[in-house]
């Protein structure tokens, strides 16, 4: 489902039907990119997508329910600019209905009573992968119907999404938890029947939304658990720099190919420590990371804190600002040195907005 060598990658991009995918992207079954993975680890750009797909004669028109999507990350990866550290809580208002901070055994355990969800958990802890619309459905059992607050099933997601991204994944469960929207996202039996061409009945999502938004927390989303999320880093030595010469930082959001190809300097893929203690991700994230790491030629892995990198230099006479080179993201805004911009499908549109159709607007007024 996800090769990682990167003429694959671009392959899948000029793979995409833009207006087969507007009609069926709800569907489990649905003509959709996997373009995820790779946009959240940097390693194509939302522009990069956009810019294919209109080279390959596709109107905006055609490609507007796509280039919409894609706006989505970056909306959010914008709150996440804006927002910092605050992106951990309730953005706009404390969640609504909650009856705990833990999460739900029985979504850890695939034993909701719905069986698509259990199935397609399942099939996450394999593939770590989920579809958009499930996310959904699993957001609003959790949180509406289990009144899980967002925070521990977000972290549980996270960890084994290999598209993990956590601006994305914060603001989905905040956006259907209702602290970052008006008002709490709702599915029943009747709407997951029919995206994911199932018909189960009976099920305590088997009935109308007004009732469905007052029921009681079913008897199988009681139960709560304390989650035990580790991550594995592999073992490494300590890069061998050449500190004539800078060095280019990538790490788990940034494996860039193509960034600063043709020039000279050390490469280093850098695992922090830190950073996964407080974001831990599944082994299959990390595989998959060092898996695309492998585009990038000369690159060394090292499984360290940006300290033991800016150490190393310590004998150097050149400024840190001109060894040290990373891109922009929120995740690692305190790597000293120089920091490249991400490339942005709408670059002009910068600050905080409430709210993604007023962000939107903004973007569309940016292209005419
Ligand atoms: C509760 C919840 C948690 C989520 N967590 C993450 C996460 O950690 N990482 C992540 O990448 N996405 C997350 N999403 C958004 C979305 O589910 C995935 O981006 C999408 O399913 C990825 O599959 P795809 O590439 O085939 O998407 P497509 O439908 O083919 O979309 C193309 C691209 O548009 C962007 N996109 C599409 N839908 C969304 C969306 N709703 N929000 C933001 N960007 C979107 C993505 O970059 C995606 O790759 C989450 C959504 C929900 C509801």
């Amino acid at each position: 489902m996800f090769p990682t060598d990167f003429d694959s990658i671009l392959s899948k991009i000029n793979a995409i039907h833009p207006e087969k995918y507007s009609k069926t992207r709800n569907f489990l079954n649905g003509d959709i990119t996997y373009l995820s993975p790779y946009i959240s680890r940097g390693v194509i750009s939302t522009k990069q997508v956009m810019d294919a797909i209109l080279k390959n004669g596709y109107t905006l028109l055609q490609s507007e329910k796509l280039i919409q999507e894609l706006a989505w990350r970056e909306y959010y990866q914008k709150v996440w600019q804006n927002k910092k550290e605050q992106i951990w809580d309730d953005l706009k208002q404390a969640q609504p209905g909650i009856n705990h901070h833990e999460m739900l055994t029985s979504l850890l355990n695939c034993n909701t009573g719905i069986q698509v969800i259990d199935e397609q958990i399942s099939q996450l802890y394999e593939s770590g992968y989920l579809h958009n619309h499930i996310r959904m459905y699993v957001a609003s059992i959790a949180c509406n119907i289990g009144k899980a607050h967002w925070q521990k099933p977000a972290k549980w997601l996270y960890y084994h999404l290999l598209d993990g991204d956590i601006a994305s994944n914060n603001c989905s469960w905040q956006w259907v938890a209702a602290s970052f929207s008006s008002k709490k996202y709702y599915c029943n039996q009747e709407n997951i029947n029919k995206y994911t061409n199932t018909n189960q009945s009976g099920t305590f999502l088997d009935n109308t939304y007004e009732q469905i938004a007052s029921i009681k927390v079913p008897d199988s989303l009681t139960l709560t658990t304390s989650l035990q999320l580790n991550t594995i880093l592999p073992n490494t030595k300590s890069p061998i720099l050449d500190l004539s010469k800078p060095t280019l930082l990538y790490n788990s959001y940034n494996l860039d190919p193509t960034w600063r190809a043709n020039e000279n300097v050390n490469r280093v893929l850098l695992l922090e420590p830190s950073h996964f203690n407080l974001n831990p991700v599944s082994e299959k994230v990390i595989n998959l990371v060092l898996a695309l790491s492998k585009n990038i030629p000369g690159i060394q892995v090292f499984v360290g804190e940006i300290s033991e990198i800016v150490a190393l230099y310590k004998e150097s006479n050149m400024e840190i600002n001109e060894l040290l080179i990373s891109k922009e993201h929120p995740a690692f805004e305190y790597y000293p040195g120089f920091k490249d911009q991400r490339d942005w499908m709408f670059p002009s549109v910068t600050g905080y907005y409430p709210s993604f159709i007023k962000f939107w607007e903004k973007c569309a007024q940016s292209t005419r």
